[in-house]
């Protein structure tokens, strides 16, 4: 699905000077190489705080504790996603609440947030899922008419630009309150290990997090809050430093692959191909997920395993019929699109060391299996 050795022997110079430069200057936590990332990643991203984190998951976490949600507190979030996003709002006795997506960008249904707001409702996570932003405009109106926080869990869609209505451009990441990322060496800016990062252009915010991700410490031994130990070590960060300003032309090769997928793909009737928006600013292309329609998906999936093709099914269960995150509210009605979702995707190999012969030899097995 990836091909991490193919994309590191082009930087190899880069990355093993700069962690070898960690090792001889032997500083490994919060050391210079992880404040220059920081300083690096918000210029980037044009935003005025990335604190980073141990990962993805604990970015999530710890930016919910930073906006001080309080157990019972509501959080809404899509049905369709990797279970990391709902499980911190569990985990820190918030109340989830589940809703369906949208069949075209697979991304959370405006209009299922509005239906799903109560008096106890805090927060909305919208999921920038397969690298395409979600409707953050229409989030953001939702949650200024009902004061809600907007936490953008922006793991699969770092460097995705979103335009709003009126011209205007933003990454994802910096357009709600507050968002996390992961650099799971899988994801487009992936590190060598666990990393993640916490953005926002919320001083205060940014503030109480750099103390929660150090024991609740904002003096040296005066803990005021609790917090957790959440630290991106010093050689992930030089890892990303050397990344980083690749990240473009990674996008770049990723769309160029969507591209070429699609220029195969897009014309059977028994697929439907991913949605972009002509520009296709707002989409990073973390996975190329196609819709299998009139076919049986999970055949396909073993004929391209038996041709040793990897593929994936992200994901093959809703959220809301996951055991941990059952809850007698839920009506089935109600996520009528990620049921049917989980039954069609398939997500095939998505990397920026792909080549036009690979992706065209992936294709023709796809058609072969379908025209069958
Ligand atoms: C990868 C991912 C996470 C979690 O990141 P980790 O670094 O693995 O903890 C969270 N949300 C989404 C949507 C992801 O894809």
């Amino acid at each position: 699905m990836v091909d991490l050795q193919g994309q590191y022997q082009y930087i190899k110079p880069q990355v093993d000077s700069t962690i070898q430069k960690v090792i001889d200057t032997a500083s490994f936590i919060n050391g210079p190489a992880v404040r220059s990332f920081q300083t690096e990643l918000e210029t980037y991203l044009g935003v005025k705080h990335v604190i980073p984190c141990a990962n993805g998951t604990d970015a999530l976490q710890i930016a919910m504790m930073g906006l001080g949600l309080k157990p019972g507190d509501e959080v809404i979030t899509a049905d369709f996603t990797f279970a990391a996003t709902v499980e911190v709002i569990a985990l820190l006795q918030l109340t989830p609440v589940l809703v369906d997506v949208e069949k075209d960008t697979f991304n959370i249904n405006p209009a299922a947030i509005r239906k799903a707001i109560t008096p106890k409702t805090k927060a909305i996570v919208p999921v920038h899922l397969f690298g395409q932003a979600a409707n953050m405009e229409a989030i953001m109106q939702i949650a200024k008419e009902h004061n809600l926080y907007v936490i953008e869990d922006n793991a699969q869609g770092i460097g995705s630009d979103y335009t709003f209505s009126d011209g205007t451009k933003a990454k994802t990441g910096t357009i709600g309150d507050i968002a996390s990322t992961s650099f799971f060496p899988s994801k487009n800016l992936g590190c060598y290990g666990d990393g993640g990062a916490i953005f926002t252009n919320n001083d205060e915010l940014a503030h109480a997090i750099r103390g929660i991700v150090n024991h609740g410490m904002y003096v040296r031994y005066h803990h005021d809050v609790v917090g957790v130990n959440s630290r991106l070590d010093s050689i992930q960060a030089a890892v990303l430093s050397a990344k980083l300003p690749l990240l473009n032309f990674y996008n770049e090769r990723r769309k160029e692959a969507a591209i070429r997928y699609t220029e195969r793909l897009a014309n059977h009737p028994k697929l439907i191909t991913p949605y972009r928006e002509a520009a296709c600013d707002s989409h990073v292309f973390h996975q190329y997920t196609l819709r299998v329609i009139d076919a049986d998906r999970d055949a396909l999936v073993k004929h391209l395993n038996a041709h040793e093709i990897p593929c994936g099914v992200y994901y093959p269960i809703p959220l809301h019929l996951q055991k941990a995150y059952a809850d007698s509210r839920y009506n089935e009605n109600d996520f009528q699109i990620t049921n049917q979702l989980v039954q069609e995707v398939i997500s095939l190999p998505m990397h920026t060391e792909l080549e036009q012969d690979q992706i065209d030899h992936i294709c023709s097995h796809i058609i072969t299996f379908l025209n069958l």
